[in-house]
């Protein structure tokens, strides 16, 4: 999916503003990205659609170039697309939280269970798995050999009990030993039987969980969302886990179950160790899948701090030389919010100049120069040449900012010298000389 978006990206390089024209080209891209990633159709579609209408309807951020606004667009609708938040785990008001898992074969619910636990006790609550898979021995082993590999015990009966039975008996030793968490783990079939949706109403009717937790394959594609579906009709399910990530380069699963199903994807499984599950985080999913974390973060920092009426409006005053110290403030400001984030600094017109050292050095000196501009009557302001031609007024600001002459004279060349700067920048060649301060 990744790859497969980056020509979308490409299409737009060299671009000024994104169109109803020249994102055609770009949304077909990541419509056919999306669907080799085996997302369904008609996720794709309302998906290429949200994110046409935003894209043509931008405003302009200073300093964003199009393919960089475009990939931010199409990164919040997967965050959208995903279920925005994350969604955390539910327990009981009094213990124990029953967690029942469910799914079809291999899909990796066994190790779930254990994982789970794993994951649970970190958090300091203590956990039992109950053993519900009686249709072949192995799993029941196979169940006690990761609970001991956790240390977490393991309620088993023989093959012979009923799982609805093994349940009820379980929870009740459960309750018994105060534990907090009891996870379930049940039989899968290979494909949707209704003995198996029979079997899981039963145990489901008995324990009356606070999770009903599908497990699914990631590298099945559509086929999980389609399952998670499934399984919430028949049985009602809280959420799914999503198994075998690190099998999946598509993402296709990801994207679709909460779409198509109207369920989050509680946690996710990468890989096969015990220390391999972790809670689905869509931010980070859209990340990942964009692999342009660089690109996001830039992005959102420039409109955090140059909006675009600002950023117009500033746009203009470097057009008509009319820069003056509100804008020289205003500006200087913006670079100070900046930070780190230096990257930036290079793609601000009229900054481009600017090392990182120089951004530290700014962030240093706008306390010094704030102090003197906020002592500058309003006329002197918007026409800086009051004080580069009166030594008197200089004299003032100095005194009332507590500085001195000589700061409030650098002060004043400084924005004549970025004025000239910003001026050639936007070839606006004319007219940029710097006055020289009269004494
Ligand atoms: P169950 O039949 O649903 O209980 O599935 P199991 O828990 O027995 O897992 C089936 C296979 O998938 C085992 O070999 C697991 O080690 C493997 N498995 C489970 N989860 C993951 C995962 O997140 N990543 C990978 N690579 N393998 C997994
Ligand atoms: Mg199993």
């Amino acid at each position: 999916l990744t790859s497969g978006l980056e020509s979308a990206w490409n299409k737009l390089k060299g671009e000024e503003v994104l169109t109803k024209e020249n994102i055609v080209e770009p949304m077909r891209d990541i419509r056919r990205a999306l669907l080799e990633a085996d997302v369904s159709l008609p996720v794709v579609r309302r998906f290429v659609q949200s994110v046409s209408d935003q894209a043509v309807g931008v405003g302009l951020v200073r300093g964003v170039k199009p393919d960089q606004q475009l990939v931010k667009i199409v990164h919040d609708e997967l965050v959208k697309l995903m279920g925005g938040e994350v969604s955390e785990l539910v327990f009981a008001k009094s213990a124990p939280t029953v967690i029942l898992l469910a799914g079809l074969q291999g899909v990796g619910k066994t190790t779930v269970c254990a994982k789970l636990a794993n994951y649970l006790k970190k958090q300091g609550k203590s956990c039992m798995l109950i053993a519900g898979d009686v249709y072949r021995p192995a799993a029941i082993d196979q169940l006690v050999i990761l609970g001991e590999q956790v240390g977490v015990p393991v309620y088993t009966e023989g093959t012979d009990v009923k799982p609805s039975e093994i349940a009820r008996k379980g929870l009740s030793e459960a309750k018994k030993k105060n534990i907090d968490v009891v996870i379930v783990d049940t039989a899968g079939r290979l494909q949707i039987d209704k003995g198996m949706m029979d079997e899981l109403k039963d145990v489901k009717l008995i324990l009356n969980p606070t999770e009903v937790l599908l497990v699914v394959d990631a590298m099945t594609g559509q086929e999980a969302a389609a399952l998670v579906t499934t399984f919430n009709l028949e049985i009602g399910i809280t959420g799914a886990i999503l198994t075998k990530l690190d099998g999946d380069s598509r993402g296709g699963a990801a994207l679709s179950v909460k779409e198509v199903s109207g369920k989050p994807i509680k946690l996710v499984g990468r890989g096969e160790r015990m220390e391999d599950l972790e809670p689905f985080y869509p931010n980070r999913m859209a990340g990942r899948i964009l692999g342009m974390g660089d690109v996001l973060s830039f992005v959102e920092k420039a409109q955090e701090v140059m909006r675009q009426e600002d950023a117009e409006e500033l746009q203009k005053k470097i057009m008509s030389a009319n820069f003056d110290f509100n804008d020289f403030l205003k500006q200087t400001r913006a670079v100070a919010k900046m930070g780190s984030m230096t990257r930036v600094i290079g793609m601000i017109p009229g900054m481009a100049k600017v090392t990182p050292g120089q951004v530290r050095e700014a962030e240093k000196n706008l306390k010094i120069m704030e102090a003197m501009i906020e002592v500058m009557t309003p006329e002197e302001r918007e026409k800086p040449e009051l004080l580069a031609e009166s030594p008197e007024r200089r004299k003032r600001v100095a005194q009332a900012s507590g500085k001195t002459e000589h700061q409030v004279s650098q002060l004043v060349a400084q924005l004549f010298q970025m004025r000239v700067r910003m001026k050639n920048l936007m070839g606006v060649m004319e007219g940029g000389s710097i006055p020289s301060l009269s004494n």
